[in-house]
């Protein structure tokens, strides 16, 4: 490997204001999906954490200055901490390709600028956060407190740890709520890192308070607790029911981004060359451990041949390599079992009748890593489980279709409804499309494009509710009516 793993201080829990020990002084290692070697130990937060974060958050709304402090003051702390996110940016980027696995050169030229565009965008939301004032009657003076919800547990992924820290705590902070955060126990590191800064940033104390921990022990806890108004969840569709079955106990509210298996669409009339690009990065961007990764490819019978044997030369030629390497297009898979589902779809696929015409085995680099490559299965039929299901890897299930209504009867035709690709230089076809298709992002001529300004969630099963934009806003506050007689 290129780099020299200069040693990685453990990682803490942040409990109001302070790095601490789990209560049971249990801690986990977390490991380098690409050397198999361990990074650091990291203290494990169990239920008598989350008691003791959630009471620092409720104390932090309920009495401390975070939410009745001016917007402008919040505004000012959560710039901060996107600039701090920006001083440390090396520092964090390799964090995140030990930690995740992923190429340096997404963690540093991706994953960072996101998290600080994410912090920065909602710094500005802090100021423009309103009610409205609604004439009902002339005897009334009737208006709408925008008000925050109170504490909000955030439980988030390992796919982008550092980027969902951001979504789900940038704007809940900036409406003025008070946040606890549980990353994946696969990838705690830069969560921590970025409720540290926070503290370096001037937030009060209790403001933020990060428990890495299982999803099973920590994350039930915080599920199940009363003193949490509101769960924002990233993850799988299984976990993501089973946080709403358990949430009605206490009403909580939910924000639910879940899985996907998101049809990308090529038709004969697309600038192929820039499909094909889209195609790839669609699928072989995070190593295709992205929830809105383009998994399924439809492209159209009569470049259907052509267009499938380029995908499968330009996969051949995507080999993993050492995450570390800035050269590096292609990581290691988050984990030993990650890269074994991801290898048994492919056999799965096999057996179900597709052709693999590209990549489909485990590639270690030096000899180690949880490395897969890049992967195309061609002939897959809509009704396959490898296309229907989330392999959450780098395979491609490339499907054949004619004409227009039958792509979209396909795309539409999978439980989830997480994002989609069209790509074609018709214009009339791009906003028709666009409107048939069941998903939370349509990307036209274009995939796996981000923004702090604009929604991003799901429909059917890839959840509810809404990360960034304006929207999100909705779902990190409520309105309360005020009534006023004024005669
Ligand atoms: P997951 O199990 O849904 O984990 C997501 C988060 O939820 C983690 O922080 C996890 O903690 C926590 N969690 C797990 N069980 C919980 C529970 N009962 N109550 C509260 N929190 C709980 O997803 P995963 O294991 O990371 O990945 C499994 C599959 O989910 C993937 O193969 C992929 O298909 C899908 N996935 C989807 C997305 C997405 O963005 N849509 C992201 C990641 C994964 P632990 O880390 O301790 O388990
Ligand atoms: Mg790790």
């Amino acid at each position: 490997m290129t780099d020299t793993l200069a040693p990685v201080r453990p990682g803490r829990l942040i409990i109001n204001g302070e790095a601490v020990d789990a209560a049971s002084g249990r801690t986990f290692t977390t490991t380098n999906p690409a050397t198999e070697a361990p990074i650091c130990d990291v203290a494990e937060a169990g239920p008598e954490d989350v008691d003791r974060a959630v009471a620092a958050a409720r104390a932090a709304f309920d009495t401390g200055p975070w939410p009745k402090m001016k917007p402008s003051e919040r505004q000012r702390l959560l710039w901060k901490l996107g600039e701090l996110v920006e001083k440390n940016a090396d520092e964090i980027a390799r964090l995140e390709t030990l930690d995740n696995g992923k190429p340096l050169f997404e963690s540093r030229q991706v994953d960072v600028p996101m998290v600080v565009n994410t912090f920065q965008y909602f710094a500005g939301w802090a100021t423009k956060l309103a009610g409205e004032t609604l004439p009902v009657h002339p005897a009334f003076f009737t208006y709408t407190l925008r008000e925050p919800l109170g504490v909000i547990g955030a439980i988030i992924p390992w796919n982008f740890p550092m980027i969902m820290a951001g979504w789900k705590c940038a704007p809940a902070l900036a409406a003025g709520n008070t946040v606890v955060l549980k990353p994946a126990e696969l990838t705690p590191l830069t969560a921590i890192r970025i409720g540290e800064l926070a503290l370096e940033a001037g937030l009060p104390p209790g403001v933020l308070n990060v428990l890495p921990g299982k999803g099973s022990i920590a994350g039930e806890a915080m599920v199940k607790h009363a003193g949490i108004d509101k769960i924002s969840f990233t993850g799988s569709t299984d976990v993501g029911k089973r946080i709403m079955r358990t949430a009605a106990d206490t009403m909580k509210k939910l924000t639910l981004e879940l899985g996907g298996k998101s049809p990308n669409i090529v038709f004969a009339d697309a600038d192929l060359d820039a499909a094909l690009r889209g195609a790839t990065a669609g699928i072989f961007y995070g190593k295709g451990e992205v929830c809105a990764a383009g998994s399924r490819l439809l492209v159209e019978s009569s470049i259907y041949d052509e267009f499938v044997a380029k995908l499968a030369d330009r996969a051949k030629k995507m080999a993993p390599a050492d995450p570390l390497d800035p050269k590096t297009r292609l990581g290691a898979l988050v984990s030993r079992d990650q890269m074994d589902k991801v290898l048994g779809y492919v056999d799965i696929g096999r057996k179900e009748g597709a052709r693999v015409v590209a990549g489909g085995e485990r590639a270690p680099v030096n000899g180690k890593g949880w490395f897969v490559q890049a992967t195309v299965l061609d002939g897959v039929d809509n009704a396959m489980r490898v296309a229907q299901e989330e392999i959450f890897g780098p395979v491609l299930a490339v499907i054949r279709f004619d004409g227009v209504d039958e792509a979209v009867k396909l795309a539409n035709a999978v439980d989830y409804g997480l994002a989609a690709g069209v790509w074609t230089q018709n214009v009339k076809k791009a906003h028709s499309v666009s409107r048939r298709l069941q998903a939370g992002t349509v990307w036209v001529n274009m995939y796996n494009f981000y923004d702090a300004g604009m929604p991003f969630g799901g429909t059917k099963q890839s959840g509810f509710g809404r990360d960034l934009g304006p929207e999100c806003l909705r779902d990190v506050t409520q309105a309360k009516s005020v009534w006023i007689s004024v005669e």
